[in-house]
């Protein structure tokens, strides 16, 4: 009998040890729910355009956003989003040149210059040849460009729209790319990349002399009226929505105010970059707050767009992260469920949303390079 009782106990801690999950599972299952919260109220804009193409070109870029994140986020946000009013809707196919999945580096710079390349590469084909890309292409034309995100100003996504280096690591170098570039405005983190470098120049110094206000401060950005700003907003990434609030729309807003004063028109990059840190961390919550950040700061842009006419808006993603998807929710209190195949990127053909002069060109199935292509033709009105 004490022979029995005693097996029957040890297979019951066996059970116990083998059903009940340690803390870090407990602590990685509860950020797989977002809990539900504060909404943001969406407005809906008319889709009264001036001529078929545009003066002016928004892209936004959701890092790792896939239709699981947008749609984690609409549901966040009671059903409701900005978005929304984005009626031409297509998929973009995201390998890079050497790897089925691809990097940000690569795919940042297929959007930004119409070539794949591969993974970790920033403004290069794969020879590692410097390819031109949409901001150095707009200033030949006199177009004024700049460029906006939360991560450092120098990381991937950015990078590649302004630097040509072998690898995304070389953060230093991009910054000195940046400088040389003149591009009108630069907002995002990175501070360390322009002033604590190896090469002991303070790149802050060089972009004064070269015209450039420098402000670091996020109300001084909000209420910058000159012509030619770098903001740098943190040492390196910015923090999470609670650190950096209002970061990423005020920057968006105030990069409009700079670059409308060309009359010739603009060209704006802005990168939610951290929707793929909740990806990597299987972190809904944190998904949530990124998504819900980027659809406010598309709604700054839609206030513009919507009043200029002459404003095409593009929203893409680069790849999605974390193989999400969503097994439950609630449009009444907001709560998401997601789950979660990977710690890394996936395949996946990610959305494309655009609003505007040229919208309907972003319809259907296409290759992350055609993103460049479209942009270049509708903008400049040549191939
Ligand atoms: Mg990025
Ligand atoms: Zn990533």
């Amino acid at each position: 009998m004490m022979k029995k009782i005693n097996l029957f106990t040890a297979l019951l801690c066996a059970l116990v040890i083998v059903t009940t999950p340690s803390f870090s599972q407990e602590a990685k299952d509860s950020i797989k729910t977002y809990p539900g919260g504060e909404a943001h109220s969406v407005k809906t804009y008319p889709h009264d355009f001036t001529g078929d193409r545009p003066k002016n070109v928004i892209l936004f870029i959701g890092d790792g956003m896939g239709v699981a994140q947008v749609y984690a986020g609409l549901t966040a946000n009671k059903g409701n989003l900005f978005l929304e009013n984005f009626k031409h809707i297509g998929f973009t196919k995201t390998y890079s040149a050497n790897r089925y999945i691809t990097d940000s580096a690569a795919a940042a710079t297929a959007i930004a210059t119409g070539q794949k390349t591969d993974n970790g590469v920033i403004g290069m084909d794969p020879d590692q040849q410097s390819v031109k890309n949409i901001t150095e292409s707009a200033s030949k034309r006199g177009i004024a460009a700049g460029i906006v995100a939360t991560s450092s100003i120098t990381h991937a996504t950015p990078g590649a729209f302004v630097a040509h280096q072998r690898n995304r690591s070389q953060e230093e170098e991009i910054a000195l790319d940046f400088l040389a570039s003149g591009i009108d405005v630069f907002i995002g983190g990175g501070v360390d990349f322009f002033t604590k470098r190896e090469d002991g120049r303070d790149l802050i110094n060089e972009f004064t002399r070269q015209g450039y206000a420098v402000k670091q401060d996020l109300e001084e950005i909000r209420s910058f009226e000159g012509s030619k700003l770098l903001g740098l907003t943190a040492p390196r990434a910015n923090g999470r929505l609670s650190d950096r609030g209002d970061m990423l729309p005020i920057s968006t807003e105030t990069a409009i105010n700079v670059l409308k004063q060309n009359e010739k028109g603009f060209f704006l990059m802005v990168e939610g970059s951290f929707i793929d840190s909740g990806g990597h961390a299987n972190n809904t919550i944190q998904i949530v707050e990124e998504v819900l950040d980027l659809d406010r700061a598309i709604g700054k842009a839609l206030d513009f767009a919507a009043k200029d006419g002459q404003t095409l808006i593009v929203v893409a993603s680069d790849h999605e992260t974390g193989g999400m998807t969503i097994n439950g929710g609630s449009f009444e209190s907001g709560m998401v469920k997601g789950e979660f195949t990977t710690g890394g990127h996936t395949g996946v053909m990610t959305p494309i949303f655009a609003y505007g002069p040229g919208a309907s060109e972003f319809g259907g199935i296409m290759e992350n390079t055609d993103i460049h292509a479209k942009i270049y033709k509708l903008l400049f009105g040549e191939k």
